[in-house]
Protein backbone atom coordinates (compact mmCIF):
# COMPACT_ATOMS: atom_id res chain seq x y z
CA UNK A 1 0.00 0.00 0.00
CA UNK A 2 2.90 2.59 0.99
CA UNK A 3 4.52 1.31 -2.00
CA UNK A 4 1.61 2.18 -4.16
CA UNK A 5 1.41 5.56 -2.84
CA UNK A 6 4.82 6.40 -3.27
CA UNK A 7 4.70 5.01 -6.91
CA UNK A 8 1.69 7.20 -7.33
CA UNK A 9 3.42 10.51 -5.75
CA UNK A 10 6.29 10.06 -7.67
CA UNK A 11 4.15 10.10 -10.77
CA UNK A 12 2.32 13.46 -9.98
CA UNK A 13 5.99 14.85 -9.00
CA UNK A 14 7.38 13.82 -12.32
CA UNK A 15 4.26 15.13 -14.12
CA UNK A 16 4.03 18.91 -12.58
CA UNK A 17 7.79 18.86 -12.84
CA UNK A 18 7.66 18.56 -16.71
CA UNK A 19 4.93 20.24 -17.05
CA UNK A 20 6.38 23.25 -15.31
CA UNK A 21 9.31 22.71 -17.67
CA UNK A 22 6.96 22.59 -20.59
CA UNK A 23 5.46 25.95 -19.55
CA UNK A 24 9.45 27.29 -18.95
CA UNK A 25 10.28 26.10 -22.63
CA UNK A 26 6.76 27.64 -24.01
CA UNK A 27 7.78 29.72 -27.02
CA UNK A 28 7.81 33.46 -26.81
CA UNK A 29 8.84 36.90 -27.97
CA UNK A 30 11.51 38.91 -25.94
CA UNK A 31 11.53 42.68 -26.17
CA UNK A 32 13.92 45.66 -25.18
CA UNK A 33 12.78 48.95 -25.54
CA UNK A 34 15.07 52.33 -25.26
CA UNK A 35 14.54 56.05 -25.62
CA UNK A 36 16.78 59.08 -25.55
CA UNK A 37 15.94 63.06 -26.29
CA UNK A 38 17.54 64.27 -29.68
CA UNK A 39 16.17 67.95 -28.97
CA UNK A 40 19.29 70.08 -30.23
CA UNK A 41 21.33 71.33 -28.06
CA UNK A 42 21.67 74.93 -29.61
CA UNK A 43 18.97 76.59 -31.64
CA UNK A 44 20.28 75.32 -35.33
CA UNK A 45 17.86 75.69 -38.46
CA UNK A 46 14.76 73.63 -38.24
CA UNK A 47 13.48 71.26 -41.05
CA UNK A 48 10.32 71.29 -43.16
CA UNK A 49 9.65 74.37 -44.61
CA UNK A 50 12.02 76.64 -47.21
CA UNK A 51 10.05 79.98 -45.85
CA UNK A 52 11.92 79.92 -42.32
CA UNK A 53 14.20 82.76 -41.87
CA UNK A 54 16.17 82.13 -38.81
CA UNK A 55 17.19 79.29 -36.34
CA UNK A 56 14.85 78.10 -33.93
CA UNK A 57 13.76 79.95 -30.61
CA UNK A 58 12.71 77.73 -28.01
CA UNK A 59 10.59 74.24 -27.25
CA UNK A 60 7.14 73.17 -26.66
CA UNK A 61 8.68 69.69 -25.46
CA UNK A 62 11.78 67.33 -26.34
CA UNK A 63 12.11 65.46 -29.34
CA UNK A 64 12.70 61.71 -28.69
CA UNK A 65 14.50 58.32 -30.58
CA UNK A 66 13.27 55.60 -29.56
CA UNK A 67 14.44 51.93 -30.59
CA UNK A 68 11.93 48.90 -29.79
CA UNK A 69 13.80 45.16 -30.00
CA UNK A 70 11.81 41.97 -30.81
CA UNK A 71 13.19 38.44 -30.68
CA UNK A 72 11.11 35.62 -32.19
CA UNK A 73 11.19 32.22 -30.57
CA UNK A 74 14.23 30.98 -32.59
CA UNK A 75 16.29 33.78 -31.38
CA UNK A 76 15.79 36.36 -34.67
CA UNK A 77 15.97 39.90 -33.53
CA UNK A 78 14.43 43.09 -35.19
CA UNK A 79 15.04 46.54 -34.18
CA UNK A 80 12.29 49.49 -35.15
CA UNK A 81 14.02 52.40 -34.42
CA UNK A 82 11.25 55.91 -34.39
CA UNK A 83 12.31 59.46 -34.07
CA UNK A 84 10.89 62.85 -33.87
CA UNK A 85 12.16 64.33 -36.77
CA UNK A 86 10.96 65.41 -40.74
CA UNK A 87 13.47 63.17 -42.37
CA UNK A 88 16.43 61.02 -42.82
CA UNK A 89 18.76 60.62 -45.60
CA UNK A 90 20.42 58.05 -47.57
CA UNK A 91 23.82 58.28 -46.26
CA UNK A 92 22.70 58.65 -42.74
CA UNK A 93 20.28 55.63 -43.13
CA UNK A 94 23.20 53.43 -44.55
CA UNK A 95 26.09 54.91 -42.14
CA UNK A 96 23.69 54.32 -39.72
CA UNK A 97 22.90 50.78 -40.42
CA UNK A 98 26.41 49.45 -41.25
CA UNK A 99 27.39 50.77 -37.43
CA UNK A 100 24.21 49.08 -36.13
CA UNK A 101 25.23 45.89 -37.77
CA UNK A 102 28.89 46.22 -36.69
CA UNK A 103 28.17 46.98 -33.31
CA UNK A 104 24.84 45.19 -33.03
CA UNK A 105 24.77 42.57 -35.47
CA UNK A 106 21.81 43.00 -36.84
CA UNK A 107 21.32 42.43 -41.03
CA UNK A 108 19.47 45.71 -43.29
CA UNK A 109 16.22 43.80 -43.47
CA UNK A 110 16.06 43.37 -39.50
CA UNK A 111 16.40 47.81 -39.01
CA UNK A 112 13.51 49.70 -39.96
CA UNK A 113 14.27 53.31 -39.18
CA UNK A 114 11.25 55.73 -39.37
CA UNK A 115 10.47 59.10 -38.69
CA UNK A 116 7.37 61.40 -37.58
CA UNK A 117 7.83 63.90 -39.91
CA UNK A 118 7.59 67.11 -37.48
CA UNK A 119 7.73 69.85 -39.37
CA UNK A 120 9.46 71.69 -36.37
CA UNK A 121 12.57 69.31 -35.97
CA UNK A 122 16.18 70.31 -36.20
CA UNK A 123 17.58 69.86 -40.04
CA UNK A 124 19.27 66.90 -40.89
CA UNK A 125 22.49 65.74 -42.95
CA UNK A 126 21.64 66.32 -46.58
CA UNK A 127 17.66 65.74 -46.75
CA UNK A 128 15.84 68.55 -48.29
CA UNK A 129 19.10 70.32 -48.81
CA UNK A 130 17.89 72.45 -51.85
CA UNK A 131 14.95 73.52 -49.15
CA UNK A 132 17.64 75.73 -47.01
CA UNK A 133 20.13 78.61 -47.68
CA UNK A 134 22.57 78.15 -44.82
CA UNK A 135 25.44 79.73 -43.95
CA UNK A 136 28.50 78.46 -42.06
CA UNK A 137 27.57 78.69 -38.68
CA UNK A 138 24.10 76.74 -39.61
CA UNK A 139 26.13 74.02 -41.90
CA UNK A 140 28.33 73.40 -39.23
CA UNK A 141 25.52 72.81 -36.20
CA UNK A 142 23.90 70.57 -38.53
CA UNK A 143 27.02 68.52 -39.38
CA UNK A 144 27.56 68.07 -35.70
CA UNK A 145 24.05 67.38 -34.58
CA UNK A 146 23.95 64.86 -37.53
CA UNK A 147 27.23 62.90 -36.46
CA UNK A 148 25.76 63.58 -32.68
CA UNK A 149 22.34 62.01 -33.57
CA UNK A 150 24.29 58.82 -35.15
CA UNK A 151 25.91 58.11 -31.91
CA UNK A 152 22.82 58.28 -29.98
CA UNK A 153 21.07 56.04 -31.93
CA UNK A 154 23.99 53.12 -32.21
CA UNK A 155 23.83 53.52 -27.87
CA UNK A 156 20.41 53.51 -28.10
CA UNK A 157 19.96 50.39 -29.96
CA UNK A 158 22.22 49.28 -27.40
CA UNK A 159 20.31 50.06 -24.73
CA UNK A 160 17.15 48.64 -25.89
CA UNK A 161 19.17 44.98 -26.38
CA UNK A 162 20.04 45.14 -22.74
CA UNK A 163 16.18 45.81 -21.73
CA UNK A 164 15.26 42.09 -22.99
CA UNK A 165 12.81 40.24 -21.35
CA UNK A 166 9.65 37.99 -22.03
CA UNK A 167 6.70 39.27 -23.54
CA UNK A 168 3.88 38.58 -25.16
CA UNK A 169 2.91 40.86 -28.40
CA UNK A 170 -0.76 41.52 -29.85
CA UNK A 171 -2.12 43.99 -32.38
CA UNK A 172 -5.33 46.01 -33.49
CA UNK A 173 -6.42 48.29 -35.62
CA UNK A 174 -8.32 51.73 -34.17
CA UNK A 175 -9.23 54.43 -35.96
CA UNK A 176 -9.61 58.23 -35.89
CA UNK A 177 -10.38 60.94 -38.69
CA UNK A 178 -8.09 64.16 -38.48
CA UNK A 179 -6.20 63.58 -41.33
CA UNK A 180 -8.18 65.36 -44.91
CA UNK A 181 -6.71 65.03 -48.19
CA UNK A 182 -4.95 68.41 -48.81
CA UNK A 183 -5.07 68.26 -52.56
CA UNK A 184 -8.61 67.84 -52.77
CA UNK A 185 -9.65 70.39 -49.84
CA UNK A 186 -9.42 73.66 -49.21
CA UNK A 187 -7.88 74.50 -46.52
CA UNK A 188 -10.31 77.18 -44.74
CA UNK A 189 -13.29 75.33 -46.11
CA UNK A 190 -12.35 72.31 -44.13
CA UNK A 191 -14.66 73.05 -40.96
CA UNK A 192 -17.63 73.50 -43.14
CA UNK A 193 -16.83 70.61 -45.44
CA UNK A 194 -16.32 68.38 -42.15
CA UNK A 195 -19.36 69.95 -40.76
CA UNK A 196 -21.56 68.92 -44.00
CA UNK A 197 -19.56 65.03 -44.25
CA UNK A 198 -18.80 66.76 -47.58
CA UNK A 199 -15.00 66.63 -47.73
CA UNK A 200 -13.10 65.04 -50.50
CA UNK A 201 -10.07 62.75 -51.85
CA UNK A 202 -8.95 59.41 -49.95
CA UNK A 203 -7.82 59.41 -46.97
CA UNK A 204 -6.71 56.53 -44.57
CA UNK A 205 -7.89 56.94 -41.25
CA UNK A 206 -7.10 53.86 -39.93
CA UNK A 207 -4.46 53.86 -36.50
CA UNK A 208 -2.58 50.22 -36.10
CA UNK A 209 -1.84 49.84 -32.85
CA UNK A 210 1.23 46.87 -31.88
CA UNK A 211 1.20 46.09 -27.73
CA UNK A 212 3.67 44.51 -25.96
CA UNK A 213 2.89 43.06 -22.83
CA UNK A 214 4.83 41.59 -20.18
CA UNK A 215 3.96 38.29 -18.90
CA UNK A 216 1.72 40.02 -16.01
CA UNK A 217 -0.28 41.37 -18.70
CA UNK A 218 1.04 45.25 -17.89
CA UNK A 219 1.43 47.47 -20.91
CA UNK A 220 5.30 48.26 -21.89
CA UNK A 221 5.78 49.44 -24.89
CA UNK A 222 3.02 51.00 -27.71
CA UNK A 223 3.45 51.43 -31.57
CA UNK A 224 1.52 53.29 -33.36
CA UNK A 225 1.32 54.71 -36.81
CA UNK A 226 -1.33 56.97 -38.31
CA UNK A 227 -1.09 58.51 -41.76
CA UNK A 228 -1.36 62.10 -42.27
CA UNK A 229 1.33 65.15 -42.10
CA UNK A 230 2.91 66.39 -39.13
CA UNK A 231 2.64 69.57 -40.14
CA UNK A 232 -0.29 71.43 -37.60
CA UNK A 233 2.73 73.88 -36.39
CA UNK A 234 5.02 75.95 -38.82
CA UNK A 235 6.52 78.17 -36.11
CA UNK A 236 10.18 78.28 -34.01
CA UNK A 237 9.86 75.92 -31.38
CA UNK A 238 10.98 72.94 -31.30
CA UNK A 239 8.17 70.33 -30.95
CA UNK A 240 6.86 66.54 -32.37
CA UNK A 241 3.75 67.92 -33.47
CA UNK A 242 0.75 65.95 -33.13
CA UNK A 243 2.74 62.83 -33.07
CA UNK A 244 4.69 64.30 -30.34
CA UNK A 245 1.56 64.98 -27.88
CA UNK A 246 -0.01 61.71 -28.63
CA UNK A 247 3.07 59.87 -27.55
CA UNK A 248 3.25 61.95 -24.74
CA UNK A 249 -0.31 61.37 -24.09
CA UNK A 250 -0.08 57.69 -24.24
CA UNK A 251 3.06 57.74 -21.73
CA UNK A 252 0.83 59.75 -19.23
CA UNK A 253 -1.87 57.13 -19.49
CA UNK A 254 0.38 54.19 -19.11
CA UNK A 255 3.18 55.37 -17.22
CA UNK A 256 5.12 51.95 -17.60
CA UNK A 257 4.80 52.13 -21.31
CA UNK A 258 6.80 53.79 -23.82
CA UNK A 259 4.95 54.67 -27.18
CA UNK A 260 6.51 54.94 -30.33
CA UNK A 261 4.70 56.52 -33.38
CA UNK A 262 5.84 55.73 -37.26
CA UNK A 263 3.86 57.93 -39.97
CA UNK A 264 1.63 56.18 -42.54
CA UNK A 265 1.29 56.68 -46.32
CA UNK A 266 -0.06 61.00 -45.09
CA UNK A 267 1.95 62.72 -47.71
CA UNK A 268 -1.29 64.05 -49.29
CA UNK A 269 -2.73 64.31 -45.91
CA UNK A 270 -2.88 67.44 -43.82
CA UNK A 271 -4.67 67.72 -40.13
CA UNK A 272 -6.85 70.35 -40.92
CA UNK A 273 -7.61 72.76 -39.21
CA UNK A 274 -4.58 73.88 -37.88
CA UNK A 275 -1.61 76.08 -37.12
CA UNK A 276 -1.98 76.21 -33.34
CA UNK A 277 -0.31 74.33 -30.33
CA UNK A 278 -3.87 73.78 -28.72
CA UNK A 279 -5.03 71.85 -32.02
CA UNK A 280 -1.56 69.60 -32.28
CA UNK A 281 -2.73 68.42 -28.46
CA UNK A 282 -5.85 68.10 -29.48
CA UNK A 283 -5.50 65.99 -32.46
CA UNK A 284 -2.19 63.78 -30.12
CA UNK A 285 -5.40 63.60 -27.96
CA UNK A 286 -7.69 62.17 -30.29
CA UNK A 287 -4.61 59.76 -31.56
CA UNK A 288 -4.16 58.67 -28.59
CA UNK A 289 -7.86 57.77 -27.83
CA UNK A 290 -7.60 55.77 -31.11
CA UNK A 291 -4.46 54.04 -29.73
CA UNK A 292 -6.36 53.58 -25.83
CA UNK A 293 -9.38 51.92 -27.48
CA UNK A 294 -7.81 49.33 -29.22
CA UNK A 295 -5.20 48.45 -25.95
CA UNK A 296 -8.89 47.86 -24.24
CA UNK A 297 -10.79 45.89 -26.61
CA UNK A 298 -9.63 42.47 -27.29
CA UNK A 299 -6.59 42.23 -29.68
CA UNK A 300 -4.71 39.82 -32.00
CA UNK A 301 -2.09 37.47 -30.10
CA UNK A 302 0.84 37.54 -32.63
CA UNK A 303 3.05 34.27 -32.68
CA UNK A 304 6.77 34.41 -31.67
CA UNK A 305 7.90 34.32 -34.95
CA UNK A 306 9.11 36.98 -37.08
CA UNK A 307 10.82 37.43 -40.81
CA UNK A 308 12.33 40.48 -42.59
CA UNK A 309 12.80 41.50 -45.99
CA UNK A 310 14.76 44.04 -47.47
CA UNK A 311 15.92 44.99 -50.86
CA UNK A 312 15.92 48.16 -53.81
CA UNK A 313 13.65 48.38 -56.72
CA UNK A 314 15.27 51.07 -59.09
CA UNK A 315 12.66 53.89 -60.03
CA UNK A 316 13.06 55.41 -63.47
CA UNK A 317 12.93 59.80 -63.38
CA UNK A 318 10.96 61.15 -66.18
CA UNK A 319 13.39 63.22 -68.54
CA UNK A 320 16.01 64.34 -67.55
CA UNK A 321 17.14 68.18 -67.90
CA UNK A 322 19.95 69.01 -70.46
CA UNK A 323 23.38 70.46 -69.30
CA UNK A 324 21.80 73.72 -71.14
CA UNK A 325 18.54 73.75 -69.16
CA UNK A 326 20.59 73.53 -65.91
CA UNK A 327 23.04 76.47 -67.11
CA UNK A 328 19.91 78.38 -67.50
CA UNK A 329 18.37 77.41 -64.32
CA UNK A 330 20.95 78.67 -62.27
CA UNK A 331 19.79 82.32 -62.93
CA UNK A 332 16.11 81.80 -62.29
CA UNK A 333 14.32 83.89 -59.69
CA UNK A 334 13.49 81.07 -57.55
CA UNK A 335 16.11 80.21 -55.49
CA UNK A 336 15.17 76.91 -54.81
CA UNK A 337 14.80 76.14 -58.59
CA UNK A 338 19.00 78.09 -58.83
CA UNK A 339 20.00 76.05 -55.96
CA UNK A 340 18.99 72.82 -57.42
CA UNK A 341 20.39 73.23 -60.74
CA UNK A 342 24.04 74.62 -59.33
CA UNK A 343 23.55 70.99 -56.86
CA UNK A 344 23.25 69.14 -60.21
CA UNK A 345 25.31 70.61 -62.20
CA UNK A 346 28.43 69.81 -59.53
CA UNK A 347 26.99 66.06 -60.16
CA UNK A 348 27.10 66.53 -63.64
CA UNK A 349 31.02 67.76 -63.66
CA UNK A 350 31.90 64.77 -61.11
CA UNK A 351 30.37 61.99 -62.66
CA UNK A 352 29.61 63.07 -66.52
CA UNK A 353 26.00 62.18 -65.94
CA UNK A 354 22.28 63.08 -64.21
CA UNK A 355 21.30 59.54 -62.15
CA UNK A 356 18.71 57.61 -64.40
CA UNK A 357 16.94 56.19 -61.22
CA UNK A 358 16.70 56.33 -57.71
CA UNK A 359 17.58 52.58 -55.71
CA UNK A 360 14.27 52.78 -54.01
CA UNK A 361 13.89 50.95 -50.40
CA UNK A 362 11.39 48.53 -49.92
CA UNK A 363 11.29 46.69 -46.30
CA UNK A 364 8.76 44.34 -45.37
CA UNK A 365 8.39 42.66 -41.49
CA UNK A 366 6.03 39.80 -41.45
CA UNK A 367 5.11 39.21 -37.65
CA UNK A 368 3.23 35.64 -36.78
CA UNK A 369 1.04 34.59 -39.48
CA UNK A 370 -1.37 37.05 -39.70
CA UNK A 371 0.33 40.90 -39.53
CA UNK A 372 2.71 42.03 -42.51
CA UNK A 373 4.32 45.38 -41.85
CA UNK A 374 5.44 46.66 -45.42
CA UNK A 375 8.10 49.92 -44.44
CA UNK A 376 8.06 52.33 -48.01
CA UNK A 377 10.43 55.22 -48.09
CA UNK A 378 9.72 58.83 -48.84
CA UNK A 379 6.52 60.96 -48.90
CA UNK A 380 4.39 58.38 -49.76
CA UNK A 381 0.71 59.62 -50.98
CA UNK A 382 -2.24 57.59 -49.70
CA UNK A 383 -3.47 55.73 -52.70
CA UNK A 384 -0.41 53.19 -52.00
CA UNK A 385 -1.80 52.22 -49.05
CA UNK A 386 -5.07 51.64 -49.93
CA UNK A 387 -4.34 49.77 -53.08
CA UNK A 388 -1.72 47.60 -51.20
CA UNK A 389 -4.29 46.76 -48.06
CA UNK A 390 -6.70 46.17 -50.56
CA UNK A 391 -4.18 43.77 -52.93
CA UNK A 392 -2.58 42.04 -49.67
CA UNK A 393 -5.20 41.73 -46.66
CA UNK A 394 -4.14 42.43 -43.48
CA UNK A 395 -0.82 44.36 -43.70
CA UNK A 396 0.03 47.92 -42.16
CA UNK A 397 1.95 49.86 -44.57
CA UNK A 398 4.39 52.47 -43.46
CA UNK A 399 5.71 55.62 -44.80
CA UNK A 400 8.63 58.23 -44.54
CA UNK A 401 10.76 54.75 -43.14
CA UNK A 402 15.03 54.35 -43.91
CA UNK A 403 15.29 56.93 -46.65
CA UNK A 404 13.15 60.09 -46.82
CA UNK A 405 14.55 61.25 -50.14
CA UNK A 406 11.05 62.43 -52.25
CA UNK A 407 7.65 62.14 -52.50
CA UNK A 408 6.51 59.12 -53.63
CA UNK A 409 3.13 59.87 -55.68
CA UNK A 410 0.71 57.25 -57.45
CA UNK A 411 0.54 57.50 -61.31
CA UNK A 412 -3.11 59.30 -60.61
CA UNK A 413 -0.98 61.99 -58.51
CA UNK A 414 2.06 61.66 -61.13
CA UNK A 415 -0.35 62.74 -63.78
CA UNK A 416 -2.11 65.24 -61.69
CA UNK A 417 0.95 67.21 -60.94
CA UNK A 418 1.25 69.51 -58.11
CA UNK A 419 3.42 69.81 -54.93
CA UNK A 420 3.16 65.88 -54.38
CA UNK A 421 3.48 65.09 -57.94
CA UNK A 422 6.02 67.27 -59.31
CA UNK A 423 7.45 70.13 -58.06
CA UNK A 424 8.04 68.40 -54.41
CA UNK A 425 10.88 67.07 -56.51
CA UNK A 426 13.04 70.91 -56.79
CA UNK A 427 12.98 70.85 -52.80
CA UNK A 428 14.80 67.25 -52.53
CA UNK A 429 16.72 68.21 -55.36
CA UNK A 430 16.21 65.52 -58.08
CA UNK A 431 16.42 66.35 -61.54
CA UNK A 432 12.62 66.33 -62.52
CA UNK A 433 9.41 64.37 -61.84
CA UNK A 434 9.20 60.42 -61.72
CA UNK A 435 9.11 58.45 -64.65
CA UNK A 436 4.90 56.70 -65.04
CA UNK A 437 6.44 53.43 -63.86
CA UNK A 438 6.92 54.48 -60.35
CA UNK A 439 3.27 52.84 -58.92
CA UNK A 440 3.65 49.84 -61.11
CA UNK A 441 8.00 49.19 -60.06
CA UNK A 442 7.41 49.75 -56.28
CA UNK A 443 3.85 47.76 -55.75
CA UNK A 444 5.06 44.72 -57.76
CA UNK A 445 8.45 45.08 -55.65
CA UNK A 446 6.27 45.09 -52.32
CA UNK A 447 4.09 41.44 -54.01
CA UNK A 448 7.35 40.17 -54.59
CA UNK A 449 8.89 40.84 -50.49
CA UNK A 450 5.40 40.12 -49.41
CA UNK A 451 5.29 36.62 -50.85
CA UNK A 452 9.05 35.98 -49.85
CA UNK A 453 8.23 36.43 -46.38
CA UNK A 454 4.10 34.65 -46.25
CA UNK A 455 6.27 31.59 -47.17
ZN1 LIG B 1 6.08 66.35 -46.11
Amino acid sequence: MVHRAFIALSFIVVFEASFIHAQEKAPTWQAGVAKVVITPREFMWMSGYGARTKPAEGKVHELWAKALVLQDAPGKRCVLVTMDLVGIDRVFSEELCAELKKRHGFQRSEIMLSVSHTHCGPVVGRNLMTMYNLDEKQNQLVKSYTQELHDKLVKLVGAAQKMMTPVQISWGNGFTTFATNRRENKETDVPKLRDLGQLKGPVDHEVPVLCVRDMSGKVRTIVFGYACHATVLSFYQWCGDYPGFAQLELEKRYPEATALFFAGCGADQNPLPRRTVDLAERYGKQLGDAVEAVLKAPMANVRPAVKTAYTTVDIPFGELPSREKLVQDTASKNQYIAARAKMLLKDLEKTGTLKQNYPYPVQVWQLGSDLTWVALSGEVVVDYSLRLKEELGKIWVAGYANDVLAYIPSLRVLKEGGYEGDTSMIYYGHPCAWGPRIEELIVATVHAQVARVRK
